[in-house]
């Protein structure tokens, strides 16, 4: 029996080839880079309780591991021009969690060795340059002149996805002006910033631009707002860096950095996620791009992978047009919803900003004002019925 393919071994290729295996599919995956390669940064940080559902569905015992390494911090702050505007601490959470934390890089950690334990077979060095579609199956090639032959081809391949080009199919959406900088930083050993989310609007430490910080295992993530018309070189390499982060997080971190880098926002969606045929689904970056506030990157990832891998244990082209339909939904969903994450990230209105300078003013009398400049960078939290009434 032909296997399905899996192109691209980042963190949606791995989930998707789980989740084959717990169908009882062979798979093999097939990944440019080499083996042991080293992927650099944290980028998506935030595992959501449903992400963590779905990994456990894929392999008993993953979500698990996968929280008991990652940090779930209980308290979240938010500050207005140094001032705090809302702060709520949670009771411990049961499990699973609401979220976890953790460097992509540990993530992809966790499930590739969770597909080597599920007998995914892997073939690394091998970048596909071709597709071939038909209504039996489709053939991959890739650049040193392999061929590769499967029922279905699952397309991991990331942002700039060589399965979608040679299908044929854009991207749709737009791309905003302006960049933000993404720093992660190591803890200092037995001095660690306390355990939870701080979104600081207007921090007069860095010239009212907006600042998170994120913690994760080991460390924490800092990002910062820039805005249109600053230079990349005063905010956004490394020794601009050492320059501003005292000012967020104090002293004695500029030595500590362990990744600097830039990126611009971009919401675009495939036209479609599947080919005329039925037999190749689009999933993850391949797919969809959306700016990172909400964390909607990987977490909607992997919901494409676990719906995927349904169409494709189904087996029939209705089942994977009905995938391509509800997953497309769903990331027009989330684009929308980051869209309107950034409108209040970005503010480009003054009645944007006015409105946030007023809630901030009323938040010590009217407590909900506070909770709104809380919930307001990350865009609303439900998807449409349409999108199977999954958050992302
Ligand atoms: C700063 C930042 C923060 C983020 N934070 C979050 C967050 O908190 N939560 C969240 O959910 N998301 C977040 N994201 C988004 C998240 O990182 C991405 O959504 C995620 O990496 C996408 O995974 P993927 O598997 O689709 O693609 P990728 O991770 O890009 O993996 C694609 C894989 O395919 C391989 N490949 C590429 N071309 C080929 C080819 N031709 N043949 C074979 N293999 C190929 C690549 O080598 C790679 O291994 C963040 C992103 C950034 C940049």
């Amino acid at each position: 029996m032909n296997p399905v393919i899996v192109v691209g071994a980042g963190p949606v290729g791995l989930s998707a080839a789980l989740g084959l295996r717990a169908h009882g599919l062979p798979v093999t995956l097939l990944e440019a880079d080499p083996q042991g390669r080293e992927r650099p940064g944290s980028r998506a940080l935030f595992i959501h309780r449903e992400t963590l559902r779905l990994l456990e569905g894929m392999r008993p015992g993953l979500a698990a591991q996968i929280t008991s390494y990652g940090r779930t911090w209980q308290t979240k702050r938010t500050l207005y021009r140094g001032r705090e505007v809302y702060s709520r601490t949670f009771p411990p959470p049961s499990f699973p969690p609401p979220f976890t934390s953790l460097r992509q890089v540990d993530t992809e950690r966790f499930l590739l060795a969770a597909c080597e334990a599920a007998g995914v077979e892997f073939a690394w060095d091998a970048r596909v340059t071709g597709i071939e579609a038909t209504d039996a199956g489709a053939v991959l090639s890739s650049e040193d002149g392999r061929d590769w032959t499967g029922t279905h081809v699952i397309a991991a391949d990331g942002a700039r996805s060589a399965v979608r080009r040679e299908l044929g199919i854009p991207m749709e959406g737009t791309s905003s002006e302006g960049f933000h900088v993404v720093v992660d930083v190591a803890d200092i050993p037995g001095a660690e910033l306390p355990l939870e989310r701080v979104f600081h609007y207007e921090h007069p430490g860095v010239g009212g631009r907006s600042v998170m910080r994120v913690p994760f295992t080991g460390g924490f993530q800092v990002d910062l707002q820039c805005r249109d018309d600053d230079p990349q070189e005063s905010y956004g390499t490394e020794e601009a860096v050492r320059e501003w982060l005292p000012a967020v997080v104090g002293e004695g971190y500029a030595e500590r950095i362990l990744w600097v880098s830039t990126y611009r926002f971009l919401r675009k969606v495939a036209a479609t996620f599947t080919d005329p045929e039925h037999r190749v689904l689009l999933v993850g970056e391949a797919a969809h791009l959306f700016p990172p506030f909400g964390a909607r990157g990987m977490n909607s990832g992997i919901a494409d992978a676990a719906a995927a891998t349904t169409a494709v244990a189904t087996g029939t082209a209705a089942a994977v047009a009905e995938f391509a339909e509800a997953r497309r939904t769903a990331a027009l969903f989330n684009s929308a919803a980051a869209g309107e994450a950034l409108d209040q990230l970005r503010p480009r209105r003054r009645i944007v900003r006015a409105k946030q300078r007023a809630a901030a003013a009323l938040a010590p009398v009217l407590p909900w004002c506070g909770a709104w400049l809380e919930h307001a960078p990350y865009g609303p939290r439900h998807g449409s019925p349409a999108s199977a009434g999954r958050k992302y």
